[in-house]
């Protein structure tokens, strides 16, 4: 495990203004706010890869409501992370944003699991709730 960085706003700066790590270590755990890795993959999907709502939630296997809702709730995370200074984790905190995730998410509950033989006509219960539905959650290696 590495020190805790804490996020410190910067002004000043010529052209942009940015989130820094001071390298303070912390133990304060309200430092960081964490994404889910849907939450992740639906901000990459519409506003870095810029596909539309209905492709975003087809890349996904999800509804467009669902995707509506984990794209919404992924706003409020980093909008809340922006405005408190805090720095953004991605859900498990052991997921390197350069490599790919291929899993399940479920609607009930929010979990998110890793597994490798995972495909979108697969039935299976989430392994927290035991909802049956679960949502094929794929992100491509940046
Ligand atoms: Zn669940």
């Amino acid at each position: 495990m590495g020190r805790r960085t804490r996020m410190r706003f910067v002004k000043r700066t010529p052209d942009n203004i940015y989130f820094a790590g001071v390298g303070e270590s912390s133990s304060n755990t309200e430092q960081f706010v964490i994404l889910t890795v849907a939450e992740f993959e639906a901000m990459r999907l519409k506003h870095y890869i810029n596909l539309n709502q209905k492709d975003a939630a087809e890349k996904m296997g999800v509804s467009q409501p669902t995707f509506s809702r984990i794209l919404e709730n992924a706003h409020q995370k980093a909008t809340q992370a922006l405005m408190e200074g805090k720095e953004i984790r991605v859900y498990g905190g052991n997921i390197d944003y350069k490599q790919g995730f291929i899993g399940y998410g479920c609607l009930n509950c929010d979990a998110e699991w890793e597994d490798e033989s995972a495909s979108k006509d697969k039935k299976v219960n989430c392994p927290k709730c035991e909802s049956n539905k679960i949502y094929y959650l794929v992100r491509e290696p940046l």
